[in-house]
């Protein structure tokens, strides 16, 4: 979107605008890589072949790309990186390069946090930062075609399209070059699932059984349509899925996050050795597609980025009826209950500082979806209904989602306010973030009437948020 725009306005200064769309269909330079994948799947031949003039220098996104890179040259030239970058300096127009990587797996058997490379079973998991060298600059378009062995099937977040001989053929260039993601290589299943707005583009690696494979993507479907009765259709048009099992961990989803690089994805590591009712009523996947909700927001903001999946995961489970409306509360108040238990004597500000240590992060996240439960009833109270947080969002996604950038949370709430015609974010944010305190969610739960006591849910019919606690769980609202 960014360069398709930036092209017209070049071309509209010079060219007038009667000729503008075929002079920037023209002006805009699509790189052409041709990726072959070694029958071991961790070697990879690249050539690269550039459009017009060639760019100054190729990066990569990880710092281990420079040792697994084996070779490049751009004819009989060797070049060599130097720092993180490989410079092309006096390299002539319409240039190829060639380079091999040799992909040195994990051999832990530990997941240590986001994309990263590794063997599950005989498929091979990549990081694309470890051996995508590309242009720095990001509105260089990148096609990419894989020459894969017989019977290995690719799995990537970038935009897909059918190749003319059968092989896939993938558009990248819409996020920062180092904004992580991964690429899968192997003889592993994949499928397209259609849910209301968006494709999800599923691999399941390590070819489960034919009654597993079955079982989770039913599990993936319903969760995407939960996901997508907040406003009627999923937050991202197409999501590309990776699902790895692990021996490891507890409960069916011992660990799975979001990424961006490329375009969104999800990536789970499963326990299937649980039973498939678990999975169902398990919280994980919900809650990383709501991220999706939100742009990319920086990593201090966690309290509003956590926050708002750990809020809404309750909330669309039991709209979806994954869960019952009396157990999302359930669920919420515990979820209060805890964070307001773990580390009692910090502030917000302070447990956001120290949210890699021992739990806080619990703090950090239940401290957020108590604002955005507090904001969402306040929101459709003082509208008489007309808007929620699900209005507020559908609003954002359609002003703010293209935008492939980083967003503070003070950016997002900013623009909540601005969206709503209300001050109902910033008023709450400015307020937490002033005080000492954990959030009241109980003067919050009061106002709605919800009284929770064990297993036991009670709906108060005469309090004040009683209409607005009610349609909260309901689909439409
Ligand atoms: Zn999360």
């Amino acid at each position: 979107m960014t360069r398709l725009l930036s092209g017209l306005r070049t071309a509209a200064s010079v060219a007038g605008t009667a000729i503008v769309l075929c002079a920037s269909a023209h002006a805009a330079s699509v790189h052409r890589y041709e990726v072959s994948v070694h029958p071991s799947l961790d070697r990879l031949a690249v050539r690269a072949c550039f459009d017009g003039k060639a760019p100054a220098a190729l990066v990569a996104a990880s710092d281990g790309a420079r040792f697994y890179l084996e070779s490049m040259r751009v004819g009989d030239r060797a070049l060599d990186p130097s720092g993180d970058k490989v410079m092309l300096d006096a390299v002539a127009e319409n240039t190829c390069v060639d380079y091999q990587v040799k992909l040195q797996p994990a051999q832990t058997r530990a997941q240590t946090g986001g994309p990263e490379t590794r063997r599950v079973g005989s498929d091979m998991l990549t990081a694309i930062g470890d051996w995508l060298w590309r242009p720095q600059e990001s509105d260089a378009s990148i096609e990419l075609r894989f020459r894969l062995p017989s019977g290995v099937e690719v799995s990537a977040p970038w935009q897909r399209r059918a190749g003319n001989d059968g092989q896939p053929v993938f558009l990248a260039g819409a996020t920062p070059y180092n904004w992580s993601g991964v690429v899968a290589f192997g003889h592993f299943f994949t499928s397209d699932i259609q849910v209301p707005g968006a494709v999800l583009h599923v691999a399941l690696l390590d070819a489960p059984a034919p009654a597993q494979q079955a079982q989770l993507e039913k599990w993936i479907e319903h969760a995407a349509r939960n996901v997508s009765l907040l406003y009627g259709r999923f937050p991202v048009a197409s999501l590309q899925v990776v699902v790895t099992p692990t021996p490891r961990g507890r409960g069916p989803v011992p660990w799975a996050y979001v990424s961006r690089g490329g375009g969104p994805a999800v990536h789970l590591f499963i326990n299937p050795a649980r039973p498939s009712g678990e999975f169902e009523r398990d919280w994980s996947l919900t809650h990383e597609m709501s991220h999706l909700f939100l742009p990319y927001v920086v990593s201090r903001d966690a309290w509003l980025f956590e926050g708002m999946p750990t809020y809404l995961q309750n909330v669309l489970m039991a709209r979806g009826g994954a869960i019952s409306v009396e157990e999302g509360w359930q669920r919420m108040q515990e979820g209060f209950q805890r964070g307001a238990r773990t580390a009692p004597e910090l502030s917000l500000v302070r447990a956001s500082e120290r949210i890699g240590y021992n739990g806080i992060y619990l703090r950090v996240y239940w401290a957020g979806a108590a604002m955005m439960l507090a904001a969402d009833l306040q929101l459709r109270s003082q509208t008489g209904g007309k808007q929620s947080l699900d209005t507020a969002l559908e609003l954002l996604s359609r002003c703010c989602a293209s935008e492939e950038r980083r967003w503070s949370a003070q950016e997002i709430v900013a623009r909540l306010d601005e969206l709503t015609g209300t001050t109902i974010f910033g008023d709450l944010v400015r307020a937490q973030f002033e005080g000492a305190s954990y959030p009241d969610y109980e003067a919050v739960l009061t106002r709605a009437g919800v009284k929770v006591e064990g297993a036991w849910v009670e709906f108060d019919a005469a309090a004040p948020w009683a209409a607005e606690r009610d349609a909260l769980m309901r689909t439409g609202h």
